[in-house]
């Protein structure tokens, strides 16, 4: 019997240990960067592209795992705001997916006629 926070945590913990190969791994529960500078905000720029790589073309995969992410850091963080938590550990993941969805679209070479 487990609550939906431990599974939570722990599917955390399994993505951990396949993008966590150079360090960009959430200090918790202040949720900063392992490997960046002292204080920079997880997730940063090096672990968004390790996780966007890990779900590959899998974006339902991706956005899910990210409000799994945001599910734990608002149990972790409860004095934080949660707007702000959503914008900076959800949000890139919509950045993500329309300029890589954009960027696909404007260079198709061979569909024009
Ligand atoms: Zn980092």
């Amino acid at each position: 019997m487990s609550t939906p926070q431990i599974r939570a945590t722990r599917d955390v913990a399994e993505m951990h240990q396949r993008i966590g190969a150079d360090g960009h791994l959430p200090d918790r529960p202040s949720w900063t960067c392992q490997a960046c500078e002292p204080g920079a905000y997880w997730p940063c720029a090096p672990a968004q592209n390790q996780i966007a790589e890990a779900y590959g073309s899998d974006r339902v995969g991706l956005a899910g795992y990210a409000g799994t992410l945001y599910y734990v850091a608002v149990a972790e963080r409860p004095a934080d705001d949660p707007g702000e938590l959503y914008e900076r550990i959800v949000g890139w993941v919509r950045r993500f997916i329309t300029s890589n969805t954009s960027s696909h679209l404007a260079s198709s070479p061979g569909d024009e006629r």
